[in-house]
């Protein structure tokens, strides 16, 4: 069963739970798509975050498709999307509904509710809850789910947290990755140990990014490609010399960029808002 799609349609209402991107005209829109969802029904149509836009007409959602609106199924699914961090929406689904270990994937949906970060100031908040007038806005998550309960389906898992042995060891991996790429070549050269193991894992790292990039199926796996190749060029560039620098630069780049982002998430008053879409990809949603 796979994480949206597996069991048998369901039928009746499903309540789920999910996050969206807010805009500066207070409309909620996908993380993956400028499909804007409206206040009452949307209907979606198929045109996947990520997949070919060229399979034959099929009805919405479909198990050999990505496409249809996802919502998780609990909270605790929906806490590994770091952005649930920032907005949260309950959302009602219907029509064409299938469901996974995650979460579920709909034809039909409606915002409920909406809970924003208390950081998002007045204006937004007022924005967004002009834009839906039928979703009762929340300024706590608790309440907004204890009041708009979640449907609570049998094939739902409970996400395991990752234990801290194995984050402590991917970090250490990590890092002894790095180093591997930092070493002059002559220190590698140096023990036949140290020399294969570099061997080794460059031939890894080649295989696991064009892994990525052959086998890729979503947004997810391509985004995960780029930042493997910029691994192997980090691993490549003592065998190039001084020239390696510029095979460091990506990745020095992808790390400053990322830490750039995460230090202006600690700003006091940080709410993440996007700029509205010139046109709007009406081909997700229809109001
Ligand atoms: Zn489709």
């Amino acid at each position: 069963m796979g994480e949206f799609s597996g069991t048998e349609p369901l039928v009746g209402e499903i309540v789920g739970l999910r996050t969206f991107r807010v805009d500066d005209s207070g409309m909620l829109l996908p993380l993956y798509s400028n499909g804007a969802w409206y206040d009452g029904p949307n209907t979606a149509t198929c045109a996947p975050p990520t997949g070919d836009h060229h399979r034959s007409a099929h009805p919405v959602p479909s198990d050999d498709c990505e496409c249809g609106f996802y919502a998780y199924g609990t909270t605790d699914a929906a806490k590994q999307n770091r952005h649930t961090r920032y907005v949260q929406a309950v959302v009602s689904c219907w029509g064409g509904v299938v469901a996974g270990t995650q979460g579920i994937r709909a034809q039909h949906a409606r915002i409920d509710a909406i809970w924003l970060h208390p950081k998002a100031s007045k204006s937004v908040r007022s924005r967004v809850a002009s834009r839906y007038p039928s979703a009762r806005m929340y300024t706590d998550a608790d309440a907004m789910v204890g009041e708009h309960p979640l449907s609570a389906l049998p094939c739902y898992d409970r996400p395991r947290p990752l234990p801290a042995a194995a984050k402590v060891a991917a970090v250490v991996g990590l890092a002894a990755l790095l180093a591997l790429g930092l070493l002059p070549e002559g220190v590698l050269h140096r023990t036949d140990l140290l020399w294969d193991l570099w061997v080794v894992v460059t031939a890894a790292v080649v295989a696991l990014t064009a892994w990525l990039v052959v086998g890729a199926h979503g947004a997810g796996h391509l985004a995960a490609a780029f930042v493997m190749a910029g691994v192997l060029a980090w691993l490549v560039a003592p065998v190039c010399g001084v020239s390696g620098w510029l095979l460091r630069l990506p990745l020095l780049r992808g790390l400053a960029v990322v830490g750039g982002g995460y230090l202006l998430t600690l700003r006091p008053h940080y709410f993440p808002i996007v700029k509205t879409p010139h046109e709007r990809a009406f081909c997700g949603v229809r109001p």
